[in-house]
């Protein structure tokens, strides 16, 4: 999963530096040119699909060191331990299924 994360969060440094070397070869400097905007918003999308990647990876780092210090596999919340469907179908799941959903609940 976490060479997965890498690889993507690559790729989609790659795809950011397309698009800037694009705009670049396309002399596009005004942000008013639909041209521009395009670029502009194709740039905001990699980025935003980039913190995600990054996201992913921060939350699959937090559970490789939850497996080194022996928690992994426990909810932070009350320590039971999460069900392995939970765990097969979200690795990083931090939290039992019913912390889960008060967590969700109890946001503001
Ligand atoms: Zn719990």
């Amino acid at each position: 999963m976490r060479a997965e994360a890498v690889q993507r969060l690559a790729g989609l440094g790659s795809a950011r530096a397309d698009v800037v070397d694009a705009a670049r070869d396309a002399n596009v400097d005004d942000e008013h040119d639909p041209e521009g905007a395009t670029i502009a918003f194709e740039r905001a999308q990699l980025e935003a699909l980039a913190a995600d990647a990054r996201g992913q990876l921060a939350e699959i780092d937090a559970a490789l060191a939850r497996l080194a210090d022996g928690t992994y596999g426990r909810c932070a919340v009350g320590g039971e331990p999460i069900a392995p469907g939970r765990l097969a179908a979200r690795p990083t799941a931090t939290t039992c299924m019913e912390h889960a959903r008060r967590h969700v609940r109890f946001r503001p």
